[in-house]
């Protein structure tokens, strides 16, 4: 239900939080000593735990040791690091110095990772052994100092103070950069304020929300450095709740952690979801542990939710989708776990928030079933683009909502339903590729003359880009050609699914490509087969 269902803007129905006036880690550190004997991540394959009071002491000592490294209040630090039990006493004892942690996704090639590094301003690294050399790679490149290795963290910080050291700090100072390529262009970096965490966390813990507590346990798989990981990983030690961390999806662990642990509540993407309702492996594994099951980050169709739901079985089983943002802090809007299920809606804007459909042609604020593009205000909204005030002013409207660029409408109930994208954005697997990046490294291919990118449907990775090629007079390049030379500088999540020969991209007389074009052709040859 919503307050405002005419035209104009809808305001929460939630019980809002008291504002909390506080920093991330000083937030979360009372949480964690109140639980400090419970285990706060337990790693499925090394059976290592990391429990929230050792979580507590070592904010303060990680703190003192990224001061007596260098650290200045204001830095940017990148947290380039595949999941990991030390992954949040380190981002926290980052904040805790007074740095602002990028939180970047480890998995990226040289060049990807010179982007987000130069992005972000950030002046130092911490990576993971197993991404060693592009973190070196790129630290040389870039001329900063040599990167620490966030298995070793801990250990370099165990004789410092577990003391807070004592810096100067406001609630809406950055605390955490993550990347997003917003409505348009390359990817770039989204300021977290302490505010706006501190607001998620309150949010997660609405008893229609989340609402983790002790006896939660999470399958810790999604990535940490994702907006949707950060902040479950974070209400995790809000609530003194368990999360057993995965290193990334292998259909083995995932589900003999979820038996193994009896993992109560898991937070998946929609390809989980299609290997939920489609892998023979699933019927081998006792899964009816599980009393929450909550898909984000990318479209789910009504269809595959209720193939989940009809195969797992359970009566316990709360299904919910979750929507948001890495602007908004990962979650806005949100279905109450409280009431009956409502298949395919993300539910209605979360606490202390408003949210407007806006018609993409007028510009007027449209009512009940009306399709518009969705805009959003509120405590969990970013600061803006780090260093790129043209794009952070074209992401807000006039009267200071954050333009999602996604296409949706509500119903009576005030409950939305996502139904297109108006972004260029593609997402594979819940990861973001942003057309603009790919189409830039293939223009630096010598036989390619022009290049155009949109996403097409893909079962299992629910989206994959396409390329549009146009080759260079009388040269001999293929379709392998194309895909060999991206999975050679880019991560493997951006080889195109598809790639098409034209002979001219079409753009508008600024040179802006029109991918409208491109989406149209294509979806009427889908439909015609
Ligand atoms: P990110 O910043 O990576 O979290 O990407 C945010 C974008 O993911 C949104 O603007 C949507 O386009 C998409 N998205 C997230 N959740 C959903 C959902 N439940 N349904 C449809 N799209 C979603």
């Amino acid at each position: 239900a919503s307050k405002s269902l005419t035209r104009g803007v809808l305001t929460s129905v939630r019980k809002s939080f008291a504002p909390q006036n506080a920093l991330l880690h000083k937030f979360l550190l009372p949480c964690m000593a109140e639980n400090a004997d419970k285990p706060a991540v337990i790693d499925y394959v090394t059976k290592a735990v990391c429990t929230h009071g050792q979580v507590a002491d070592y904010v303060g000592k990680v703190a003192r040791k990224m001061l007596d490294w260098g650290v200045k209040p204001g830095d940017h630090v990148a947290l380039s690091s595949f999941n990991h039990i030390h992954y949040f006493p380190v981002q926290l004892g980052i904040i805790a110095a007074g740095g602002r942690v990028a939180l970047c996704n480890p998995g990226y090639t040289g060049r990807e990772v010179d982007h987000l590094f130069t992005t972000a301003g950030v002046s130092r690294v911490i990576g993971h052994p197993n991404n060693k050399d592009a973190v070196n790679d790129a630290v040389k490149r870039l001329n900063l100092p040599d990167p620490l290795d966030i298995t070793n963290v801990l250990e370099q910080s165990k004789d410092f103070s577990s003391e807070l050291p004592d810096i100067e700090m406001d609630i809406h100072d950055t605390c955490a950069l993550f990347y997003s390529s917003g409505t348009t262009g390359f990817p770039k970096a989204v300021e977290i304020t302490h505010d706006n965490f501190v607001s998620q966390c309150m949010m997660l813990d609405d008893p229609a929300c989340f609402n983790f507590t002790p006896e939660t346990v999470n399958n810790g798989f999604l990535p940490s450095f994702h907006v949707y990981g950060s902040v479950v990983g974070a209400h995790v030690l809000h609530k003194g709740a368990s999360s057993i961390n995965l290193d990334g999806f292998n259909p083995v662990t995932f589900l003999g952690a979820i038996q193994d642990y009896k993992i109560s509540f898991a937070t998946v993407v929609p390809p989980i979801m299609v290997f939920l309702a489609k892998h023979p492996m699933v019927d081998d594994y006792d899964l009816s542990s599980l009393t929450d099951l909550v898909s984000a980050a990318a479209p789910l169709s009504e269809q595959l939710e209720n193939e989940v739901k009809a195969r797992l079985n359970n009566d316990k089983l709360k299904f919910r989708q979750g929507y948001g943002l890495s602007e908004t802090t990962a979650a806005s809007h949100y279905l109450s776990r409280l009431d009956p299920e409502k298949p395919g809606s993300i539910g209605s804007i979360g606490n202390n928030a408003e949210t407007k459909v806006v018609d993409v042609e007028t510009g007027e604020e449209v009512g009940v079933g009306q399709p518009g593009e969705i805009y959003i205000k509120g405590p969990c909204v970013m600061k803006g683009y780090f260093n790129n005030p043209s794009a952070t002013a074209e992401t807000f409207s006039e009267d200071g909502f954050l333009k999602t660029g996604d296409i949706g409408y509500y119903d009576e109930d005030g409950d939305f339903f996502i139904i297109d994208r108006l972004k260029e954005l593609i997402k594979v697997k819940g990861f973001q590729v942003a057309p603009a990046e790919l189409e830039a490294l293939l223009l630096e291919h010598p036989l390619i003359a022009d290049a155009a990118v949109i996403g097409i449907p893909d079962e299992r990775a629910g989206e994959r880009p396409k390329a549009f090629v146009v080759k260079r007079p009388g040269v001999d390049l293929d379709e392998d050609g194309v895909k060999e030379f991206v999975k050679e500088h880019a991560s493997d999540y951006k080889i195109p699914g598809e790639v098409e020969f034209i002979d001219v991209v079409p753009k508008l007389p600024s040179g802006k490509i029109q991918r409208k074009i491109l989406r149209a052709a294509e979806q009427a040859k889908r439909e015609a087969k």
